[in-house]
């Protein structure tokens, strides 16, 4: 039988999730499933398919999660890596972020992952310099790659999100994370509900496409999935509510609302949590709950879009 050929990617960066298309999206969740079930059986985590390509991570605010996963990756396709981190980098001296990529340049790496402050400091660097860029977090813009290890979690435990209601809750005006997930679920035909205290959901969040609560209790109820976000305060000028022990009381994701979501609904957290305040340690650590696997699957999305972003051109 003759084999099928192999579907060309047609972007040549992840800035954001607006430029993929359902059929991108289903490529990248089947390619990051491949590459998981090909390391699932390997002794050894390690694949020839970025040899000779160097990566330069450009992490320009915190990051665990998303800096070491995009790290292993990098490692388990054998590509050549430059860390930068924000203390370490000459920004902190005041260089531009157009002079630091500039530079960087110069050293001939084939891709830049980049995570700012700035919103668009990723379109910007792939526009001037001309280099594939994945956005790893870009101000509260948005955070593409965690809406599609996001996807892949859920589908891994429903087989679509078509017509089911996924429920984000917090900081929804602080969140890349939200505004991502957003433009991904609707895209892949999800009811999504938005949920948070008035000051942190403004009325024309519902353009996203969002159904907008001020009450947990209403926006989780029936809900296939729930997606609690952080408190961000590192974002906030000001007072966005009270007392810390208010946003509680009115927004931390407890057993009780559980029961109100479906039988077996799924609850997720992109990290770092704080317990207590947006969940409760039950809910967080249930069976229920896929936050160790947003985590895992960070490696494979992550190693699917290098791939197809790289590997797959030769
Ligand atoms: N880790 C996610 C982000 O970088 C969520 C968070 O920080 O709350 O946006």
């Amino acid at each position: 039988m003759a084999r099928r050929k192999k579907k060309a990617f047609p972007h040549k960066a992840i800035l954001g999730i607006e430029a993929l298309s359902v059929d991108d999206v289903r490529y990248i969740i089947d390619t990051a499933r491949n590459l998981r079930s090909v390391f699932k059986r390997r002794r050894i985590k390690k694949t020839p398919a970025l040899q000779g390509r160097t990566v330069l991570n450009l992490f320009l605010e915190p990051s665990t999660r998303t800096r070491v996963s995009f790290e292993l990756a990098e490692k388990r396709l054998s590509a050549d890596i430059i860390n930068i981190a924000a203390a370490s980098s000459a920004i902190v001296k005041g260089e531009s972020i157009f002079d630091t990529g500039r530079t960087l340049l110069a050293m001939s790496p084939d891709l830049i992952v980049i995570r700012h402050k700035m919103g668009g400091s990723p379109h910007f660097l792939h526009k001037h310099l001309e280099i594939p860029v994945i956005n790893a977090g870009d101000g509260i813009n948005q955070h593409p790659t965690q809406a599609l290890l996001d996807l892949l979690s859920i589908l891994d435990r429903i087989d679509t999100v078509e017509g089911k209601t996924i429920t984000i809750v917090g900081d929804i005006k602080h969140s890349r994370v939200a505004r991502s997930n957003v433009l991904l679920l609707k895209k892949m035909g999800a009811k999504v509900r938005l949920c948070g205290p008035p000051t942190l959901l403004q009325p024309e969040y519902a353009t996203l496409g969002g159904e907008i609560f001020y009450d947990l209790k209403q926006a989780v109820e029936g809900a296939h999935v729930v997606m609690m976000l952080r408190v961000q305060l590192e974002r906030m000028k000001m007072g966005y509510f009270p007392t810390t022990n208010e946003y509680r009381r009115l927004y931390c994701f407890t057993a009780k609302h559980l029961k109100l979501a479906r039988k077996n609904a799924l609850v997720m957290h992109p990290g770092p949590m704080n317990r207590w305040v947006e969940i409760e340690p039950e809910v967080a650590d249930s069976e229920n709950s896929l936050i160790l696997d947003q985590v895992a699957n960070g490696i494979s999305i992550r190693m699917a879009l290098l791939y197809l972003l790289l590997g797959e051109k030769g």
